[in-house]
């Protein structure tokens, strides 16, 4: 059922306490931790606690989640202090949900990558 923890997912085993992360945030509906192979200085995954296995299918079953997901994205980046913020520090930061084998999915758990802390390059490879 759509929502429930599946046996087999990674991240539903770190949600579960099961597999080990380095949390940055923890919500009720929400979880952000560094990714295990960094692509930037700033680094994080956002998962919902509840299982989908990606964003669109996140954003059409459980529109609400999929704003929690949105807001923590933010939220990490002002912690990890590369928002934008007035008179503040940041130089920006990206968000991405691969979505699909063909953009680089490999974990079928709806994550956000938040990406910072270096220059960003257009188009992504
Ligand atoms: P995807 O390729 O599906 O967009 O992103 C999956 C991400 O999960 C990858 O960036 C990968 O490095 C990360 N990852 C895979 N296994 C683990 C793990 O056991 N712990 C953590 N923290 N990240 C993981």
């Amino acid at each position: 059922m759509a929502g429930e923890p599946q046996a087999d997912c990674l991240f539903c085993k770190i949600v579960a306490g099961e597999v080990p992360a380095t949390v940055v945030r923890d919500t009720e509906t929400t979880l952000a931790f560094r990714d295990i192979n960094p692509q930037a200085p700033t680094h994080v995954l956002v998962i919902p606690k509840a299982h989908y296995r990606d964003a669109g299918s996140l954003a059409a079953e459980a529109p609400q989640l999929a704003a929690d997901v949105l807001r923590e994205t933010a939220l990490v980046a002002e912690q990890e202090k590369i928002a934008v913020t007035e008179g503040g520090p940041g130089t920006g930061f990206r968000v991405v949900f691969n979505t699909g084998t063909g953009a680089g999915q490999t974990v079928f758990h709806t994550h956000a990558h938040v990406l910072g802390g270096r220059g960003l390059n257009w188009p992504p490879g």
